[in-house]
């Protein structure tokens, strides 16, 4: 028993020391760091649950990376591990307790004006050359350049081009200029 006691008070003196060691050692130990990361990992949670199979997820690196970036790069919706595809309301982060899709909400809200004017603007100048490019040509042909037709070119080649574009606002999303 009495050994027992002295094991005991041995191990909190044991202990008592390291802190001693730690506040006589470096100032700033990694343990500000490490509550710092841990700080960004509840801010930006990584492992999701989906609530009707009780799943737990964990959000792949790149694609993370990339929604943090641009938020409206991935479509609605996220993959569970057990059931595949399913809604991002239907997921809760397991480290903040948030809805995934009201996260996602708040991420997209967080953009600035000039993000969404390239967001718009991006495929509208991709389709714009396209149609510039088309008409000159046809000019150059001698070709006879009907206003309407020009018009569909633009429509249709704004849809074609949104696609694309996604990469391009990622790109300058990454580099932080939008
Ligand atoms: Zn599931």
């Amino acid at each position: 028993m009495i050994e027992l006691e002295s094991a005991k008070y041995l191990q909190a003196d044991s202990f008592a020391s390291d802190d001693d060691d730690q506040l006589i050692g470096e100032p700033n130990q990694p343990a500000p760091e490490t509550s710092q990361i841990q700080q960004h990992s509840a801010v930006h949670p990584t492992v999701y649950l989906h609530e009707a199979c009780q799943t737990a997820t964990q959000m792949p690196s790149n694609i993370r990376a990339n929604y943090l970036a641009d938020p409206f790069f991935y479509s609605a919706g996220t993959i569970c591990s057990q059931c595949g595809p399913v809604k991002d309301r239907d997921c809760t982060w397991l480290e903040t307790g948030e809805n995934l899709h009201a996260y996602m909400q708040r991420l997209k809200a967080a953009k600035s004006e000039s993000y969404h004017l390239v967001r718009w603007l991006l495929p509208a100048l991709l389709s714009g050359l396209l149609a510039i490019g088309t008409v000159y040509r046809m000019v150059s042909e001698h070709k006879p350049v009907e206003p309407a037709q020009v018009g569909l070119l633009f429509v249709v080649g704004y849809a074609v081009a949104w696609y694309p574009a996604k990469f391009v606002r990622l790109a300058l999303c990454r580099l932080g200029i939008v």
